[in-house]
């Protein structure tokens, strides 16, 4: 494997910002990825895992020890019954294989079209869109576990899922090496849940009109990464939607004028609320700011680099919104990508 040094992060991110790896290696297979982890613990290097770079936010020093930058490639399939049972290495790109399961007649990810970034980063924050999560259909994660040294297998359970968010979220024990989906043989999607699609295709719908509903409803928002379009340049959402407990919601709906009405979803025992909402009602519409980064003029939740900008100013631009909603709503929004160098 190669080693590589003063490698620019941006290069590697969507958001196209980030300062220089001390030193990269490339990783084209599960053995490689294994070494290169291996090696540079032993090392006593920091050592961060970039997969599509599509939930980064790296700071303008980058970062002191090695990146593995992983490109492992392979997908299995396995038939029984109805299930096809899909094993794939963590490099393989995670819309692609979503292309491949809806021309298959496999459903079950058809909703997550669009999503930028890799298969291994998908447990990660659980990816979601549209009503799926990539959860639904995991059944076995395989993942090198730095402190034991071993590859492990975890079941969905051990994953520990939940509102994007996961096991792999809160430590960087783990390098994921290949991801386990079970789908199903089935030419249609359904029952759909996301009111926005079910109001395009209706509630159950052949995988191939869902795909292309989802892939034309994300376009609109500026959702699929395109290199011609600066408003697609971003980490996705940079907030999550916010989960209040009932005392924390009885403390927000205080401080709204009376009969205001607010989008809010039951999650568990709390209530979500959307934090464009809340972003768009403190004062940020789409468009906001200056300069080199702004928020998206197609979508109030994703923050944008236009170039020849610094992650100072991105983080300066979160730090502003977050603050306002506090401010006006008494909500804290939390981010979404894994900020590296940087701090809210
Ligand atoms: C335009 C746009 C739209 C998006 N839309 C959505 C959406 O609808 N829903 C959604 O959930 N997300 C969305 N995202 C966020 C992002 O695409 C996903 O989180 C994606 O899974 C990240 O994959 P990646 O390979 O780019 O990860 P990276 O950005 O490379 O890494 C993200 C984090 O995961 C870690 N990581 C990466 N690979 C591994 C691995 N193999 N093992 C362990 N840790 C790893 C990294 O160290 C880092 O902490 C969007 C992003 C963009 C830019």
């Amino acid at each position: 494997m190669e080693l590589r040094s003063g490698v620019p992060l941006a290069e590697l991110t969507t958001l196209r910002l980030g300062g220089p790896a001390h030193a990269l290696v490339e990783a084209d297979n599960a053995a490689e990825l294994v070494e290169a982890v291996r090696s540079a613990d032993e090392r006593g290097e920091p050592m961060l895992l970039v997969g599509g770079g599509s939930n980064l936010v790296v700071g303008d020093g980058g970062w002191p020890g090695t990146v593995v930058l992983i490109r492992s490639r392979g997908v299995a399939v396995e038939t029984d019954g109805d299930t096809r049972t899909l094993t794939v290495e963590a490099g393989e790109s995670w819309d692609d294989l979503v292309a491949c399961a809806v021309a298959e007649g496999w459903a079950g990810i058809e909703a997550l079209s669009g999503i930028p970034g890799l298969v291994g980063a998908t447990p990660v924050q659980n990816v979601g869109a549209y009503g799926q999560e990539v959860a639904e259909t995991i059944t076995r994660v395989d993942a090198y576990d730095r402190q034991l040294g071993t590859v492990r297998a975890l079941s969905p359970a051990g994953c520990r899922f939940g509102y994007r968010d996961s096991l792999f979220k809160h430590t960087d024990r783990y390098a994921v090496i290949r991801v386990v989906l079970a789908l199903s043989a089935s030419d249609k999607s359904g029952p759909l849940r996301y009111a926005e699609l079910v109001g395009t295709v209706g509630e159950v719908a052949p995988l191939a009109d869902v795909r292309e509903a989802v892939l034309e409803l994300r376009r609109g928002k500026g959702m699929v990464v395109d290199a011609a379009d600066p408003d697609t340049w971003s980490a996705g959402s940079f907030f999550t939607n916010p989960v209040l407990d009932p005392a924390a919601l009885a403390a927000f709906e205080a401080r709204l004028a009376p009969g205001t009405a607010y989008p809010s979803w039951v999650a568990g025992a709390g209530h979500k609320l959307s934090a464009a909402w809340l972003i768009e009602r403190a004062g940020f519409g789409k468009g906001y700011g200056a300069g080199a980064v702004r928020i998206s003029t197609k979508h109030t939740l994703a923050l944008t680099h236009r170039g020849g900008g610094r992650a100072g100013d991105l983080v300066a631009l979160a730090r502003e919104i977050r603050d306002g909603v506090a401010t006006r709503f008494g909500v804290e929004l939390r981010p979404e990508p894994r900020l590296v160098g940087v701090a809210l």
